[in-house]
């Protein structure tokens, strides 16, 4: 059992009158941590802190902060069994991807603190004895609201981004991976001047109070129904915004493809993490020539995962994250049921402890069922047949949010009328998932706003300051 501390003002420990919570494991509901919950007041009193040593850290040379992020991605990296077991522990993934997430977001501390030192900005010339330069400055007090499902590499890159730029940070984890967000934590403040990292815990509430402070930039990834409740926040207090919020990303299945090969793409983009990833496949287009093969191998595909708690070795499919959410995942499957869809395999509650769901094909969906249309963010792979790739793209296209999009496709033009023509923020073609170390993504619409990742996130958390010189003595008048 793992009981989280707060970090306020350099000091593990206080605060937490606002009462406590417990997580409880998804495979089999035993109690597994417990967290305090700060108050409003806390949190205000945390903020006023980080903004007492925010200059003395934007002051530090670059190398300094960035010799910290390296020391701090070393401290993760001795820590990186616990943060994968904790994680399993919390929000139910398989073992082995929770230690992809671990290292993963040691990657993204070790990109940031070698990017970190070579940021320089533009000189420019003018007169002859004027100099113009812009130079990257922090932005001073970041607030990171960070959500569970892949709780150590998304915090590990707002959070490495932010401390290398200079900035003071309030890290508030989510309230399902609380002792994940701790760990973590614990490990980056041991390589950071006291009070530069803040550790606030607690439920939406609490990042609404934050959210609500004089910080300079609120970060947040997660839902878009939150993202917008912090945008408006934004808008009151002036605060920098950055969204990396829900997504309802589209796989269009053109008519030259293998279906068998298209339905392995399909199983990993709807199936791993238990569809719990913000870049899962979450509907598929698929052209009425190979759509009948494909759905078959799909359905092989779902049926043969192994199921089971996220710890026991093999497993490919763990629990949902918790009950509420397999409630919503369950809804929405039987609610395009009703409509007319068929559920080919799957769309069952399972008996016994836990938030278990089974891998689910639904077929004979249309475009505007809710099931297709909105963020279901579990195993289920709903599939809409079409009569042409246009259709598809057409269809794909058309969303309330624009996070990322895959094409399946042998013919080139396809391909490049499908990066063109999709409005996302993110085009893959011929793969799910993958993208080149160091990549960022900038999504639109309901999926939020401003780059994750990437050196483009370093420039989101800086502001520039434009500097002109002359030499004394010129002037016109
Ligand atoms: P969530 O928005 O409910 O919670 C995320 C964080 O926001 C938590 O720390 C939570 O306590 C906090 N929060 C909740 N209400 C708040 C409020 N009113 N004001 C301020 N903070 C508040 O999201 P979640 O359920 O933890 O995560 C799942 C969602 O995250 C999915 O929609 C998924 O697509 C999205 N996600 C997006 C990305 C991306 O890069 N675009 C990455 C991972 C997850």
């Amino acid at each position: 059992m793992y009981t989280v501390a707060q970090l306020i003002g350099g000091v593990w420990g206080a605060g937490g009158a606002g009462g406590e919570l417990v997580v409880h494991d998804p495979a089999d509901g035993s109690p597994v941590t417990t967290m305090p919950v700060a108050t409003a007041d806390e949190v205000a009193k945390a903020v006023e802190a980080a903004r007492e040593v925010a200059a003395e850290w934007a002051a530090a040379p670059p190398a300094e902060r960035a010799a910290a992020l390296h020391r701090a991605a070393d401290a993760v990296a001795a820590l990186a069994e616990e943060l994968a077991q904790a994680t399993t522990a919390e929000m139910g993934k398989p073992l082995d991807d929770a230690r992809g997430g671990v290292a993963a977001g040691i990657g993204t501390l070790r990109q940031y603190a070698e990017l970190g030192l070579v940021r320089g900005g533009r000189t420019l010339h003018g007169a002859h004895s004027a100099l113009d330069f812009m130079a990257p400055e922090p932005r001073g007090v970041v607030a990171a609201i960070t959500p569970w499902n892949d709780p150590v590499a998304v915090s590990c890159g707002l959070l490495g981004a932010a401390l290398v730029t200079g900035n003071v940070v309030l890290y508030k984890p989510s309230e399902r991976t609380p002792a994940t967000g701790w760990l973590l934590a614990r490990a980056l403040d041991s390589a950071l001047p006291a009070g530069v990292l803040s550790l606030l815990t607690g439920g939406g509430r609490v990042g609404a109070a934050l959210a609500e402070q004089d910080v300079d930039v609120v970060a947040h990834v997660g839902s878009t129904a939150t993202g917008r409740a912090i945008a408006a926040a934004g808008a009151r207090t002036g605060a920098k915004v950055l969204l990396e919020n829900g997504g309802s990303d589209p796989l269009v299945i053109d008519a030259d493809v293998d279906p068998v090969w298209a339905a392995k793409q399909a199983a990993l983009g709807c199936f791993a993490n238990a569809g719990q990833i913000c870049v899962a496949v979450e509907r598929i287009y698929v052209h009425r020539d190979v759509a009948e093969d494909f759905v078959d191998a799909l359905v092989d595909r779902a049926e043969a995962l192994k199921r089971g708690p996220g710890r026991d070795p093999g497993t490919q499919l763990g629990p949902l994250v918790d009950r509420r959410h397999r409630d919503h995942v369950h809804g929405q499957v039987t609610a395009a049921a009703a409509e007319g869809a068929r559920i080919r395999t799957g769309g069952e509650i399972p008996e016994g402890p836990g938030a278990f769901y089974p891998a689910t094909v639904v077929v004979d969906c249309r475009h505007e069922m809710a099931l297709v249309r909105e963020e279901t963010f579990g195993p289920v792979a709903p599939v809409v047949v079409v009569d042409s790739f246009s259709e598809g793209l057409r269809c794909a296209a058309d969303s309330p949010y624009g996070l990322a999009a895959t094409v399946l496709t042998g013919s080139m033009s396809h391909a490049h009328r499908a990066w063109r023509d999709l409005p996302f923020g993110t085009v893959k073609v011929n793969a799910v998932f993958g993208g080149a170390p160091g990549g960022a993504a900038q999504p639109r619409r309901g999926s939020g706003q401003g780059f994750g990742y990437g050196p483009e996130l370093l420039d989101e958390f800086s502001t520039v300051k434009t500097v002109h010189i002359e030499a004394p003595g010129g002037g016109h008048w």
